[in-house]
């Protein structure tokens, strides 16, 4: 049943290519997204495809270190990367890219990557003090309707964001449904499934097919839980990961914990729960988007207690043994903020954790193997 599932994922993302193309043809267009803070809301307000494309590849990184600094973030330098050699599709196809400014590197990158791709890049405050930091924030938002509007030649109108606001926040249900599938004990689903999932799934130019999908895996998942089948036992060790995103490509430390055997059925990262916020939709929509989004616990914001609420509530619903905290190679927010979830996890949950800092390589897969396989036994 799962091996249809997927078979049928790969069919829609193969078609997902030609479905933008064809949208695009019709005279609509499409937009880029580098953060989880810009509202996509307002490009589907816009008639307009919303993409996101934070790079999750090794490939384009040696083309971007001929103008970025080698000691950076490998998520920017391959963002960065696939515009520079024009190899990511979903850049290609982008009428403009938006932006926002949440740490260093990124948005000084985005300077540069205007030279290639029209970039509105959002001011995002850096707290979220809502009595301070709110205002500044609807402004950027406002700004950014009138630069959509533009671009598309459409009118943004509140019902309109309030339609988009109600479709994508059915989007999240059926995205947060499929992750607490994982809640199961044991889990009918892989770590590297469920990545596999989520990644191909968020680039979908029809939402309603994306969100029928999610809903079909979900409701297979269910089915298996019920004949108790899964590739694990209910005493194999369950394991959250928290900290940078990942993606296809950038999933080598999922595998690796798989691999060791551990189950990784828990994602806080903004590719996976930091994704199921719901958007109000009783009141007015630019208002409510501003509020919504000024609230994702993202360690860029300071400082981002948001992020220890949402560990704490996932470690009791997945039934967590132990959390590995991710980092990419440079990134200083995350690294510095392991010290508030190291002392979490150990000293409020008493579980094993595990701090890594790693890059999209292969190069120390198996010194990464030797720590997690010594993290394993200490459960
Ligand atoms: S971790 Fe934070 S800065 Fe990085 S892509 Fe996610 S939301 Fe953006
Ligand atoms: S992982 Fe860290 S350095 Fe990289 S883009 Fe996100 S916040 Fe910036």
């Amino acid at each position: 049943m799962k091996q249809e599932l997927f078979k049928k994922l790969q069919q829609i993302t193969e078609q997902n290519l030609l479905d933008i193309e064809a949208h695009k043809q019709r005279g609509n267009h499409v937009v880029g997204f580098y953060c989880l803070y810009a509202p996509t809301e307002l490009a589907v307000a816009a008639d307009a495809i919303p993409l996101p494309l934070c790079g999750t590849r090794q490939a384009p990184i040696e083309a971007a270190e001929e103008v970025l600094p080698r000691n950076l973030c490998p998520l920017i330098k391959s963002s960065y990367g696939f515009a520079a050699t024009d190899t990511c599709p979903f850049f290609r196809f982008s009428d403009m890219v938006v932006a926002d400014t949440t740490c260093d590197g990124k948005k000084k990158m985005f300077e540069i990557m205007a030279a290639i791709k029209p970039v509105h890049v959002l001011q995002l405050p850096q707290n979220q003090d809502m009595a301070k930091s709110l205002s500044p924030w609807k402004d950027e938002i406002e700004k950014l309707v009138a630069v959509l509007e533009k671009l598309t030649d459409r009118q943004i109108t509140p019902e309109k964001i309030s339609r988009s606001i109600a479709l994508l926040n059915k989007e999240r249900r059926a995205k947060k449904r499929l992750m607490d599938v994982t809640q199961a004990k044991p889990s009918p689903l892989t770590g590297p499934e469920l990545v596999e999932i989520l990644f191909k799934t968020g680039f979908f130019a029809d939402k309603e097919k994306g969100i029928d999908l999610m809903n079909e895996i979900a409701d297979a998942c269910q089915t298996l839980i019920e004949k108790k089948e899964s590739p694990y036992t209910e005493n194999t060790f369950r394991i959250l990961l928290t900290g940078v995103p990942i993606g296809l490509g950038s999933d080598k430390v999922v595998k690796i914990i798989e691999q060791c055997g551990a189950n990784v059925v828990a994602f806080e990262s903004c590719s996976g729960y930091k994704q199921t916020f719901q958007v109000d939709e009783t009141v007015d929509p630019i208002q409510a988007l501003a509020g919504q989004y000024l609230s994702i616990p993202c360690s860029v914001m300071s400082p981002n207690p948001g992020r220890m609420e949402m560990l704490t509530e996932m470690i009791k619903s997945f039934s967590i043994d132990g959390v590995v905290d991710l980092t990419w190679q440079a990134c200083h927010t995350y690294n510095i903020e392991s010290f508030h979830v190291r002392k979490l996890v150990q000293d409020s949950f008493g579980l094993p954790f595990l701090h890594l800092e790693t890059d999209y390589s292969e190069s120390d897969t198996e010194q990464l193997r030797v720590r997690i396989e010594a993290f394993l036994e200490m459960i």
